[in-house]
C-alpha cells in the first residue's frame, strides 16, 4: 500500500523517490501532540484532524532528514513545512543543528558517561555530511 505524507501541501509518497523515508507518529502522547501541532492540519469542516495508524510524515520535514528521539534535538518534531519555509532558512536550520551538537558537547563535559554521547557523534556526522553536500 502506498504511503503518502500527511503534511499539508506535501505530495511526497513512497512510490516516488527512493531517498524519501516515512515516519509514523510517535507513540509517546506528548510527542504525538507536538507532531500534531506542528502539522497544523485541520479538516475542511474545521474539526481537528486525527492521524490514523497509517499516517506518516516524510523526511522532508526534518532538518537533518530524519526524526530524532532526543527531546533537545530540533528534529524531535518535524519543523519544515510549506507554510513556514520562509521563516527558517537553510542556514538557520544548520545553526539549530549546530547549537544542539554544541549543547550535547557541553553536557558531555559535565557528565562523560551521559548516554547522549552517541547523539553528539550522530549529529556531528549529519552536520558534516550536510556541509559537504552543500559545497
Ligand atoms: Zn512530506
Amino acid at each position: 500500500m502506498p504511503k503518502t505524507c500527511c503534511a499539508v501541501g506535501c505530495q511526497n509518497h513512497n512510490m516516488m523517490l527512493k531517498s524519501l523515508s516515512f515516519h509514523k507518529f510517535p507513540k509517546d502522547q506528548e510527542r504525538f501532540n507536538l507532531w500534531l501541532t506542528a502539522l497544523k492540519r485541520d479538516r475542511p469542516d474545521g474539526t481537528p484532524w486525527i492521524p490514523t495508524k497509517n499516517s506518516v510524515v516524510c523526511n522532508a520535514h526534518f532538518i537533518s532528514g530524519k526524526p530524532s528521539s532526543d527531546q533537545t534535538h530540533p528534529d524531535y518534531v518535524p519543523t519544515l513545512f510549506n507554510y513556514n519555509t520562509n521563516v527558517s532558512s537553510k542556514k538557520q536550520q544548520q545553526q539549530k543543528l549546530q547549537r544542539h551538537a554544541n549543547a550535547l558537547k557541553r553536557s558531555m563535559k559535565t557528565n562523560p558517561y551521559s548516554k547522549s554521547g552517541v547523539g553528539v557523534q550522530e549529529t556531528n556526522a549529519i552536520v558534516q555530511k550536510t556541509a559537504i553536500s552543500r559545497k
